[in-house]
């Protein structure tokens, strides 16, 4: 493939090779070929890439000197050079993650281009305050970078999580080694090339594939790194957050996973509903930590709505990525391919009652047929566990306290959805429910204005949003001694 030429890890805005000399093959999960070999970073790599950081950090820097307008131009010029390579990238996207490409193109890139568009206009309007204090003095705060950012990304939404990390980070004027997913490194490493080429100075952005317990386990423990931002699964979550701990106490913000209840109430626009909950349950072949997995609705519509599921999952088309009729493409490896399928047998023996789907789509490696239970029971796995794949979990419910009461009654809280007609409803519900972000007659409707992050052991911190920059930022109050009282 020679469009693939970045394939060492990124440092100081330098192709390396791994200290060890390890690679990492990457497989394209809807035909199980090679890709590639993409150096393997471990912890002596990544102590090269926060050395570099530092370096990058250190005051009278080219970065520390820059301009903050200077700062936003870089962003709006790696916006620019991933427009300008768009193509290019939605397809390293979809051949490495198996994403559909019309939603690598239309989404991940589009989402990727605003993050860097949205945090280039922030980089100059990070200020502080003034504030009255009493006698005789002068107080301001200046709000300044955290430092060296680690980020450790997952596999899917690889470019997405890359500038939802960065950007934020960058804007405030931070550097940053983020460790792309070791199954998903592809497009992060082109992006590496482009911030070389729009002009980011050596080190701001050093990029560090990878595997988890080695240098993404040496980025949390990591005594050179400021604060580390995560996005997975609860396990590692909880692994970075006690390895930050035990090291230098570094900050951490998690993005972890979800039980997302959607709730359909009797009054909503059934069709719109019906259509919402199912992109909220296929979109990413269910690989998303959004995922509408409990979908609850009410009694009196809840036959109408699971017809109505039922014909429209029938009518998805699933096969290969590159195909712009496809629209559901393979799980990302034989791991999660057979996670799902145990939940999906788990749901049968359980008592849940299949009604679309529930196998393994025959001879097409890793890729399940989009499938919906009914007649799901809160006790079931189902509708306790993330499932990470195309399962739609429908539940009945009776009244709005008892469709409350177990909506929360789950560890997570990321995401929610309500749908009905009634604007007291939609308000009420909206409040009671414990969740960073609730949707309102949509679904997944994210945008890189508003707040993302999860209540519970769905994470802590926000990312995305006026929001994140208070997690790439330290207040400093400056106190000023003055001859004599200001007056007010
Ligand atoms: P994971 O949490 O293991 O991996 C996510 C990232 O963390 C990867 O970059 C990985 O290399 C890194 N990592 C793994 N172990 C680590 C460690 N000990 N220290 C530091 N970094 C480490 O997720 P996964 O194995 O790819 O998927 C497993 C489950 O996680 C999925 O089924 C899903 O439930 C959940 N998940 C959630 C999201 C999300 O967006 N919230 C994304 C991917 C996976």
């Amino acid at each position: 493939m020679t469009f693939l030429s970045n394939i060492q890890l990124f440092i100081n805005n330098e192709w390396h090779s791994s200290a060890k000399g390890k690679t990492i093959p990457i497989f394209n999960p809807a035909t199980g070929d090679k890709i590639c070999e993409v150096e393997e970073a471990d912890k002596a790599d990544v102590d090269v890439a926060v050395e570099a950081a530092r370096a990058a950090m250190k005051r009278g820097s080219a970065w520390r000197r820059m301009d903050v307008s200077g700062r936003g131009r870089l962003l709006h010029k790696l916006a620019e050079l991933l427009e300008r390579d768009r193509t290019l990238l939605a397809t390293m996207e979809s051949m490495d993650s198996g994403k559909p490409f019309l939603q690598s193109f239309f989404i991940d890139l589009e989402g990727s281009i605003k993050t860097l568009r949205y945090y280039a206009g922030w980089a100059d309007k990070i200020h502080g305050k003034t504030m009255p204090v009493d006698d005789n003095f002068m107080c301001f705060t200046k709000h300044e970078p955290v430092g060296v950012c680690g980020a450790i990304i997952p596999w899917n939404f690889p470019l997405l999580m890359f500038t939802w990390k960065i950007a934020p980070a960058l804007c405030c004027g931070n550097t940053v080694v983020i460790k792309p997913s070791e199954l998903t490194p592809l497009t992060a490493l082109h992006v590496g090339a482009l911030i070389k080429e729009a002009g980011f100075p050596p080190g701001v952005v050093n990029i560090v594939p990878g595997f988890g317990p080695t240098s993404g386990a040496a980025i949390a423990s990591h005594m050179g790194i400021d604060k580390v931002a995560f996005t997975g699964s609860v396990e590692v979550g909880q692994l970075i957050k006690e390895a930050a701990a035990k090291s230098n106490l570094k900050r951490v913000t998690l993005e972890l996973g979800g039980k997302n209840p959607c709730i359909v109430f009797g009054d909503s626009d059934l069709q719109l509903a019906v259509q919402e909950a199912q992109k909220g349950a296929f979109y990413n072949q269910g690989q998303c930590c959004t995922a509408a997995s409990r979908v609850f609705v009410e009694e009196r519509v809840y036959d109408e709505f699971v017809r109505l599921s039922v014909e429209s999952a029938k009518k998805i088309v699933a096969g290969d990525p590159m195909d712009p009729r496809t629209s559901h493409g393979p799980q990302i490896n034989q791991q999660q391919f057979e996670k799902i399928l145990d939940l999906v047998e788990s749901g049968k023996r359980e008592g849940a009652k299949l009604e679309c789907g529930g196998h393994a789509l025959q001879d097409k490696g890793l890729f399940i047929q989009p499938t919906i239970f009914s007649d799901v029971k809160d006790h079931m796995r189902l509708a306790k566990e993330e499932i990470f794949g195309p399962v739609q979990c429908i539940m009945k419910f009776k009244s709005q306290e008892e469709v409350i009461e177990r909506a929360n009654s789950t560890h997570y809280g990321l995401a929610a959805a309500v749908f009905t007609r009634s604007v007291d409803r939609a308000m009420s519900v909206s409040s009671a429910l414990e969740a960073g972000t609730v949707w309102v007659n949509c679904y997944n409707a994210l945008h890189a204005q508003a707040p993302f992050g999860g209540y519970k052991m769905s994470g802590n911190g926000r990312e995305l949003g006026e929001y994140a920059l208070a997690e790439y930022t330290e207040v400093k109050a400056v106190t000023i001694k003055l001859s004599e009282q200001l007056t007010l």
